[in-house]
């Protein structure tokens, strides 16, 4: 029986739940009909297995949505409080963007970007990404947000895939107190592509830059670009953004979503989750370049017209307290992050976190990867001091927005520590085995969406063919989410990791996440990642990694014992790792997630395969390094 957290807001409307559960497209209807639209829409669902149009026949805008509707009321209100490692810093309000946004659709109009028109972006965290992003859905230009930490070949693949007609970027950014250059990225990147027509450079970091013809400066575009530019009235099902998912298990891939569907999911889920008030000051750590930063940087917080904080720079940087002077700087109210930054965070102690005003938060959130019980218990208590709801948020870049989450913002029900809580309203998920059956309560089964959501994804980008596959062909009908997960007796899922993440072990199959968050759980460890080499006997034997916590003063042999014998009691004997290694840092993605598939192909002599969104390559090289000496061990034992 696990623990339950019983925190609400006194927010209930269990008029929202009821009303999805009779029929999810009327309540969907419903829900779109609090955005601005130029036309209603003639058809709320057209289903055509995969393929959903949402509010067909309707006319609308992203931009418009997100600034115009806020000039009679929130014209001075902040939008944008913006601020960089170095503690430099802007304040954009809501007219103020709105006269950015409209000044820089003229600029890409003069240069020819039509309705329809691709447009990559490729900035650091500065106001120019979400100034770009806005103008581009202003025009009905599809943008294309490319994370500024991607080598030029990664950047070349997506520009390619997307055909995009403009770059946008800058002459570099901030990490650590450094300046990346990011332009002769870009110059590289596009190397005899014709299609590329222009590249917008931002002087971000005033250093020099090569100008070639193609190249247009930001800052002499904007001077003399008109600061009207009306919204163009969009189809809803015009396409909106292609955005390339993180990577984690493969190439990544040109997700596109579309608008009326896309704003509408986005829209209630952001409201219902972080229960957001016009006073609210929300900070939400994802980088833009990922679809945290679209949904929730950008368009949620935009469309309901909140005050949100951006930041530019590493989140530890130039000190491990750099989130908490911020939140308690600016008074933050609601704080959403990820699983690998909390870890990161608590690996630094409670001092710090202690030593801040933290007494503005209200609400705490967090995405991205399984949270280990141990990280959200220590969130939960050090952060958000005993009384702010966690909200643990599963979705995918292909669903757009949130899919299951606690949502304060309508319901008060008891968190438990380690589990999403239930299935937003309106979409209808389920766990089913390799046949596609329920599996009874508390089995773990792949986790699979039923029915079209507003939010999800139209196709992959000019490959209907590969968005049928990858998604669609597992189980008729249904979405496969490529997650494992289970349901509680109480109706609450609790995610297990990714589908192809799997050890098994003499028959028995043991979820990594799980495995992993035992691990987490010892007061010295950090971060942790398992994966399973080949063994004639047991088919797999498990390997682990863990990464220790700044103060740990024990021997590795007395941690390893420890750690044995926590995995033993916890889960059992079957899940006990045949060696454990002390690794300064894990493989992970430029997002912030494990890449167990590069431990699984390191074990297995494999090559690695598409690694353009890995982090850093020294914590692979010190993995591989940890996997040769257990080869050699094991040469050695049989011999
Ligand atoms: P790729 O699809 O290229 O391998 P990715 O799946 O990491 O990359 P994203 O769309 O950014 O790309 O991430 C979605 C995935 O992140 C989910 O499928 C799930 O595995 C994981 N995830 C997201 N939020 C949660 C959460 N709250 N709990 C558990 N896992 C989560
Ligand atoms: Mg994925």
């Amino acid at each position: 029986m696990s623990e339950a957290f019983h925190i609400g807001l006194g927010n209930d409307d269990p008029q929202i739940r009821q009303r999805s559960k009779s029929d999810s497209v009327s309540f969907w209807d419903d829900q779109a009909k609090r955005l601005s639209w130029f036309e209603p829409w003639t058809k709320t669902l057209d289903w055509n297995p995969p393929f959903a149009k949402w509010f067909e026949g309707g006319l609308i805008n992203a931009s418009y949505n997100a600034l115009d509707v806020h000039q009679n009321n929130r014209k001075e209100k902040p939008a944008i409080i913006w601020e960089a490692e170095s503690g430099e810093s802007k304040i954009l309000t809501y007219h103020d963007l709105w006269v950015e946004v409209q000044k820089f659709s003229n600029v890409l109009k003069s240069l020819g970007v039509v309705k329809g028109d691709r447009v990559t972006i490729y900035l650091p965290m500065v106001p120019e990404l979400p100034i770009s992003m806005l103008a581009c859905s202003r025009i009905g230009a599809t943008h294309t947000v490319v994370f500024s930490g991607f080598s030029a070949s990664s950047l070349r693949e997506r520009i390619d895939d997307s055909k995009s007609k403009i770059v946008i970027t800058s002459d570099g950014g901030y990490r650590r107190g450094k300046i990346v250059k990011l332009k002769p990225i870009v110059d590289e990147a596009i190397e005899n592509f014709d299609f590329v027509k222009n590249v917008i450079v931002l002087e971000r970091t005033k250093q020099e830059i090569d100008l070639n013809p193609k190249d247009k400066l930001w800052n002499e575009l904007m001077q003399n670009a008109s600061d009207q530019c009306d919204a163009e009235k969009l189809d809803s099902t015009h396409p909106l953004f292609i955005l390339y998912t993180s990577g984690t298990t493969g190439k990544p891939k040109g997700v596109l979503h579309g608008t009326g569907g896309y704003l509408t999911h986005i829209h209630s889920t952001f409201g219902w989750a972080f229960d957001i008030k016009d006073s609210d000051v929300f900070f939400c750590t994802a980088d833009i370049g990922w679809v945290t930063g679209h949904s929730y940087v950008v368009y949620g917080p935009l469309l309901h017209g909140a005050t949100e904080i951006i930041y530019e720079g590493a989140p530890d940087y130039p000190n491990p307290s750099r989130m908490w002077d911020l939140i308690q700087k600016y008074k933050a109210t609601i704080f959403y992050t990820t699983p690998t930054a909390l870890r990161m965070f608590m690996k630094f102690g409670d001092e710090l976190p202690n030593s801040f005003d933290l007494s503005t938060i209200r609400l705490l959130g967090t995405v991205g990867e399984p949270i280990n019980p141990e990280v959200w218990r220590w969130y939960f208590k050090t952060i958000g001091k005993e009384k702010c709801p966690i909200i643990d948020t599963w979705w995918q870049t292909e669903t757009g927005g949130m899919m299951i989450s606690a949502l304060p913002g309508i319901e008060t029900i008891p968190l438990k520590p380690g589990s999403g809580t239930r299935p937003i309203p309106g979409v209808k998920l389920s766990v089913v085995d390799e046949q596609g059956n329920d599996v009874p309560a508390n089995t773990k089964g792949y986790l699979i969406i039923q029915n079209p959501w507003p939010g999800m994804l139209q196709t992959l980008w000019r490959d209907d063919e590969k968005y049928k596959t990858a998604y669609w062909s597992k189980f008729e009908s249904t979405y496969y989410s490529g997650d494992f997960a289970k349901i509680d007796e109480d109706g609450y899922f609790w995610l297990l990791g990714r589908a192809d993440d799997v050890l098994k072990v003499a028959g028995h199959r043991i979820g990594t996440a799980e495995l992993e968050s035992c691990i987490v759980s010892h007061e010295d460890i950090a971060e942790s990642a398992v994966c399973g080499i080949p063994d004639e006997v047991k088919g797999e034997v498990i390997i682990a990694f863990a990464v220790l916590n700044e103060n740990c003063k024990k021997d590795s042999s007395t941690l390893e014992k420890e750690l044995l014998e926590k995995i033993r009691n916890d889960i059992g004997p079957i899940a006990t790792p045949q060696q454990i290694y002390f690794v300064s840092k894990l493989p992970k993605t430029r997002s912030g997630k494990i890449m167990r598939r590069l431990l699984k192909a390191i074990a297995n002599n494999e090559t690695i395969g598409d690694v353009s969104t890995l982090e850093d390559g020294a914590a692979v090289t010190e993995v591989q390094t940890a996997f040769q000496e257990i080869q050699k061990s094991i040469k050695g034992n049989n011999s």
